[in-house]
């Protein structure tokens, strides 16, 4: 750690005031968790389990790079891991510097992502340490976490629903200067306030994979839940899906859980998921070769569904992809929603479209979230209605085994990075709230 930054994080951690912050001289150079170009091919040729983001993933020290004038640094205290990174570490499906690339060619500020290095990272919760010219609405010395939604509000096509923009990005995964470093470079329309009942680690872990659910589940622009609906929610221990279950009891619909272990089950029941499917344990078999699916396992998986709430779904909260389309398109209840956000299992889909066609049902797309649900979502973290999923906390340094560990389906809800944080348990700034909530701030670090 550079002296700048070493005085950095001690002013921060002293609670010294704005403007002695602004004061402080910048590093040169920060440590950040990057990868590196001429790394990218490493694992051609090998099967994805085999690739691993404990080689590729490096912790190295970085120019700091020229601020814009509508941008902010931002000292990290703590990030966490997003699959986004296990993809970037293993370069698939394909590598980051092609989007690094690209941003490059947009502007001349543009240019700067396009570097030999990437770094990685797409959470981060830390203290605004300068401001360009033109930010408005932040201040150095400001708590804050960092959503990823990297969009040019002088796009036209970025208002309205900036997910629509035609130049929209994910911060940190197509743009470079990301969470998981000393010192981020954020777009101020990436801000939002820290909650003050959390510790930096668990403030870290929520933006991305909560945004994403709170669109995907809340928004108008997904599946806009009602209450009293049930959803069915693939991975509900995991990153997005530990959100989405809060999300529906909180709008009083029933969450059919699915999840591989009894622990796991063990976990949703605690957080008040009553109804939830062992995928492990009940041997679900939807492929019976790598080319064709057997219906009869969809109705038996259906059937379970039943069993458990009596109805089929009315939402489906999609996202292993090719090996559970066919069988979500099949369970979605007639005229229901299968909503997605990602296929982690594999992109190519096949489902039996007379499922969807005869039962008028719907497949939506969604991808993260618009900085005003981001916000809303945040919102819902600072008033202590959604909690941090945090289950296991590791150092900057040890950032390849944590993304391993998500890579190999290790891990529940999410991973923290301390970065600029020395140890855990530092940042929270309304002690009685965090006081009231405890049992649900740290159910899933109990769990672990
Ligand atoms: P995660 O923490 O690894 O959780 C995923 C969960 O999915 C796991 O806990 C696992 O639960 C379940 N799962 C994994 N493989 C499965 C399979 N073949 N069949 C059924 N269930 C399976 O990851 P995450 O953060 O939730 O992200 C999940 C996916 O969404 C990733 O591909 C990620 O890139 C994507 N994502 C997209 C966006 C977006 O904006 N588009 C945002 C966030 C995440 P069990 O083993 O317990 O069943």
């Amino acid at each position: 750690m550079s002296t700048e930054i070493d005085a950095i994080r001690t002013a921060i951690l002293e609670g010294a005031p704005g403007d002695e912050l602004a004061a402080l001289p910048l590093p040169a150079s920060f440590r950040g968790a990057v990868v590196r170009a001429d790394e990218q091919t490493m694992f051609d040729g090998m099967p994805s389990e085999e690739k691993d983001p404990r080689v590729s993933l490096h912790v190295d020290e970085v120019a700091l790079p020229e601020l814009a004038p509508d941008e902010v640094y931002v000292a990290v205290m703590a990030s966490s891991i997003n699959f986004n990174t296990v993809w970037s570490s293993i370069f698939e499906p394909l590598p980051t510097f092609q989007f690094l690339k690209r941003l490059g060619k947009e502007s001349i500020w543009g240019a700067r992502h396009d570097q030999p290095f990437h770094v990685v990272g797409s959470d981060a919760a830390g203290v605004v340490l300068r401001v360009g010219s033109a930010v408005r609405q932040w201040k150095p010395g400001e708590a804050v976490t960092v959503h990823c939604n990297y969009v040019d509000d002088q796009d036209p096509s970025s208002h309205d629903d900036a997910m629509l923009a035609s130049n929209q990005r994910i911060w940190g995964f197509e743009s470079n200067y990301g969470g998981l470093a000393e010192v981020a470079l954020v777009r101020s329309n990436q801000l939002m306030p820290k909650p003050k009942h959390l510790t930096w680690e668990e403030a870290a872990v929520n933006a991305l994979t909560n945004s994403t659910s709170y669109r995907m589940l809340v928004s108008p622009n997904g599946a806009q839940m009602t209450q009293g609906q049930t959803v069915l929610i693939w991975g509900a221990g995991g990153g997005i899906g530990a959100y989405a279950v809060q999300y529906v009891l909180n709008g009083g619909g029933t969450p059919v859980g699915v999840v591989s272990s009894p622990e796991r089950a063990a976990l949703l029941r605690e957080m008040g998921c009553e109804a939830v499917i062992d995928r492990k344990a009940e041997a679900f078999r939807f492929w019976s070769d790598d080319h064709t699916q057997d219906p009869a396992e969809w109705r038996r998986f259906g059937k379970s569904i039943r069993e458990l709430v009596g109805v089929d779904p009315d939402i489906v909260f999609e996202h292993p992809g090719r090996q559970t389309m066919g069988a979500s398109v099949f369970v979605a209840k007639r005229g229901g929603m299968i909503i997605t956000c990602a296929a982690t299992s594999g992109f190519t889909i096949e489902y039996d479209n007379r499922y969807l066609w005869m039962n008028l049902k719907t497949i939506k797309g969604s991808h993260f979230a618009n900085y005003r649900e981001a916000w809303e979502a945040n919102r819902l973290v600072c008033e202590g209605k959604i909690h941090p999923t945090l289950s296991a906390v590791y150092s900057l340094d040890d950032v390849g085994e944590a993304a391993y560990q998500v890579h190999h389906n290790l891990h529940e809800g999410k991973l923290g990075v301390l970065v600029l944080a020395p140890e855990e348990g530092l940042g929270v700034t309304d002690g009685a709230t965090r006081e009231r909530l405890l049992p649900e701030i740290t159910r899933f670090r109990r769990h672990a």
